[in-house]
């Protein structure tokens, strides 16, 4: 394959890193609940928390996840601190009741939220118990989604974590594929796979617990999504090997992560080339009419999904971007390294937030497009600023070849917009 090449004035993977630690304008954890409960068809989410958590779920996603988040503002409501041991006795009774009215139930997970009383149960503890009582039928689970401990898509990340240590140990040589991806865009991975002659092939999460395949000293993984740090961590610790690649957006990006698997598992260069080349063709075909209205504008990254770094990379090497600041809300150099060695040297690169400063400087930079969360968007709009809501990049089918121009499409379309208001206010 062509590899892509560090740029000429060097990749961003040593360059200094402003590191911020103030005021953070992000979602919480619970949001990844959205995507998550769609992918894992067996799976209930079962949120421990306030009528803010339910607000949230409800009303800014616009599912319904759970019929009662009564539940968890029924535990605020009627037992006071001194009072936990009752909220094990209300978890039991109110995951009683589900499992009784849901068989098609497999996995449970209890998702802690903020509120101070929540923080004190201990769900892990509630956990056990009630698997040991509804194994094997039921798995229950639990983690903490809470805006405290977890930026949007790192609920996510503590989901698919928690899972890690209950998956069997295999012995197979086999490649396990991490990350929640839309069915049809998991469908043409496995589609590329498999023409490489690759098969054995597990994703995580997988659609229902049945179809899930253990972990062990021959598994090697590949991360889909860079916000997946402790689901690393505890793949390693179960003995799997990383697979370190760029993320698979734009042609670059895919081609570079599908390589480091077809090397990983000796497929030839021409047997590669066989089965990429006519998909790379039309990314790049897809990317160029899409990435028309992007060539030459610049862009201003708020710390929010931690997909920034990557799609960074995509928008100024195959869209002809230039990035002004690329923040994200956590980097990990074994997860980021790849992306930041092919970003091109220029932009300040930023951990974490803090949110006053970082809008000063987004506002002295006055990039042609801002990528921020929906509480700064409005007001940077406001402010006569081009947005992009990061959250719709979560949402959104952006992975490989064939979403490669979609992806474009997503950041070009605000342009549009702008340049459409434009001309409308001067006719
Ligand atoms: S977990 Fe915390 S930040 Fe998230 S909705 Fe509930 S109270 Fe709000």
């Amino acid at each position: 394959m062509n590899a892509p090449l560090a740029p000429a004035n060097g990749g961003c993977r040593t360059a200094p890193v402003l590191k911020e630690r103030g005021q953070r304008e992000v979602f919480c954890g619970l949001t990844g609940i959205i995507w998550l409960h769609r992918k894992m068809q067996d799976a209930f989410f079962l949120v421990v928390g306030s009528r803010t958590c339910a607000h949230l779920l409800q009303s800014a996603a616009g599912v319904m996840i759970f019929a009662e988040p009564r539940f968890g503002t029924a535990i605020l409501e009627e037992t006071d601190l001194a009072g936990m041991a009752d909220a094990q006795v209300e978890i039991d009774r109110v995951v009683e009741q589900l499992l009784a009215r849901r068989p098609d139930i497999r996995q449970l997970f209890l998702v802690g939220s903020c509120p101070s009383e929540v923080i004190k149960i201990d769900l892990h503890k509630a956990a056990e118990r009630l698997s040991a009582k509804h194994a094997p039928h039921v798995r229950i689970l639990n983690y903490s989604g809470s805006g405290i401990e977890t930026t949007f898509t790192e609920g996510e990340d503590a989901a698919l974590a928690c899972m890690v240590p209950v998956l069997p140990e295999t012995d197979a040589r086999q490649l396990l594929v991490v990350g929640a991806l839309p069915d049809v865009v998991e469908d043409q991975m496995l589609g590329l796979l498999k023409a490489m002659g690759i098969e054995t092939v597990t994703c995580l999460p997988a659609q229902r617990i049945d179809g899930e395949t253990g972990v062990g000293p021959n598994t090697v993984f590949a991360l889909a999504q860079p916000f997946l740090g402790e689901t690393h961590a505890a793949l390693e610790r179960r003995g799997a090997r990383h697979l370190p690649a760029p993320m698979p957006f734009g042609d670059e990006g895919t081609t570079a992560w599908l390589h480091a698997i077809a090397t990983e598992f000796g497929v030839s260069e021409e047997v590669f080339a066989a089965v990429t080349d006519a998909p790379r063709a039309r990314a790049r075909k897809a990317i160029a009419q899409a990435s028309e209205h992007l060539r030459g504008k610049s862009i201003f990254f708020f710390p929010d999904s931690q997909l920034e770094i990557p799609l960074a990379r995509f928008l100024t090497r195959e869209c002809g971007m230039t990035a002004i600041e690329v923040g994200s809300p956590y980097i990990h150099d074994a997860i980021h390294g790849p992306d930041l060695d092919l970003l091109p040297a220029g932009p300040q690169i930023s951990e974490g937030q803090d949110v006053e400063k970082q809008l000063d400087r987004a506002r002295a930079a006055r990039a042609d497009l801002t990528v921020c969360g929906l509480g700064l968007a409005n007001p940077l709009e406001a402010e006569g600023l081009a947005t992009k809501w990061a959250i719709e990049l979560v949402f959104t089918p952006v992975h490989f070849y064939e979403q490669a121009g979609d992806l474009a499409g997503l950041f070009s379309r605000p342009l549009r917009r702008k340049s459409l208001l434009k001309l409308e206010a001067a006719e």
